[in-house]
């Protein structure tokens, strides 16, 4: 969905490559990696993390796609849980659960990553209170397929999940004198409270980001600009977004 380029610009090569669709699939692949005596790295549709975590090493390895892992999505509402394939993206899972009149408690910033690779590597949002802001201390359960022969399992996520609220954001660009003074204070005051310091003009931006009842009126959405280039496939305009990124940046010695 979103191509990436790996930070040294080569490509990953490996023996096998498999696109499980079922968890009748996927242990299949990991049988068969298991057989051959190959090393398993499991690569997403969006490889959003930057380092080449997933790049196997070789003929030696296979890589396990969950790119087309990703139908199963079930909410269960008595126990406020939901348990999704680990290749569903993080956006379709908020839009289930948020249809289904439930919110996930936290997320990381950007919604083009997989529910699997982001608990895989911490991802988080920002929340200081209950359980925190990172997702995998959301998680109430994974199911694991592991290479045994005797073994069965699945490859699943199960997270908390709350009754649907949205969120009161208000951003205020002002100094950044006392910032360290601040910020204990603004986390504990502001649920889903963060702060962008720009130090070469002494500035801070306080983010004041509380959660408001589910009637409240607003429709609750914060579409990404890069998300609206990125479906329109507008090339232009990603490109004029990236120079206005870099001409602030350098205007601003890089924040
Ligand atoms: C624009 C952008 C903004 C971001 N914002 C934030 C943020 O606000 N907060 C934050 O914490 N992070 C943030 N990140 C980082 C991002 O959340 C992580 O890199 C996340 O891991 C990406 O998920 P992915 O599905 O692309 O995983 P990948 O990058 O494809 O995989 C990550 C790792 O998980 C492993 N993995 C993936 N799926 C499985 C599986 N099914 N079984 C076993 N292992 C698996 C992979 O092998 C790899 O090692 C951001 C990244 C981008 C590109």
């Amino acid at each position: 969905m979103f191509p990436r380029v790996w930070p040294d610009r080569t490509n990953c090569k490996a023996a096998k490559v498999a696109y499980p669709t079922t968890e009748e699939e996927l242990i299949k692949a990991v049988a068969y990696a298991s057989e051959h005596n190959l090393k398993v790295k499991t690569v997403t549709r969006f490889s959003g993390t930057i380092p080449k975590l997933a790049c196997p090493s070789g003929s030696d390895a296979m890589l396990i796609s969950t790119s087309k892992y990703n139908s199963a999505i079930e909410i269960e509402p008595d126990q406020l849980t939901v348990t999704a394939d680990s290749g569903v993206s993080l956006r379709e899972l908020i839009d289930k659960v948020e249809e289904a009149a439930f919110s996930l408690a936290t997320s990381p910033y950007w919604e083009g990553v997989s529910i699997r690779g982001l608990v895989s590597t911490g991802s988080h949002g920002s929340s200081w209170s209950g359980r925190g802001g990172s997702v995998h201390d959301h998680v109430v359960g994974i199911n694991l397929v592991v290479p045994a022969t005797s073994s069965e399992g699945y490859a699943k996520v199960k997270l908390s999940i709350e009754k649907a609220f949205k969120r009161s954001i208000t951003y205020n660009f002002t100094s950044d004198v006392a910032l360290e003074d601040m910020f204990m204070e603004h986390g504990k005051k502001f649920e889903f409270g963060d702060i962008t310091w720009y130090p070469s003009r002494k500035t801070a931006v306080y983010r004041y980001d509380l959660r408001s009842p589910d009637d409240v009126s607003g429709n609750g959405v914060n579409d990404f600009i890069e998300k609206a280039l990125e479906t329109s496939k507008s090339e232009n305009g990603k490109c004029k977004t990236a120079d206005t990124t870099l001409a602030y940046k350098k205007l601003t010695g890089n924040g």
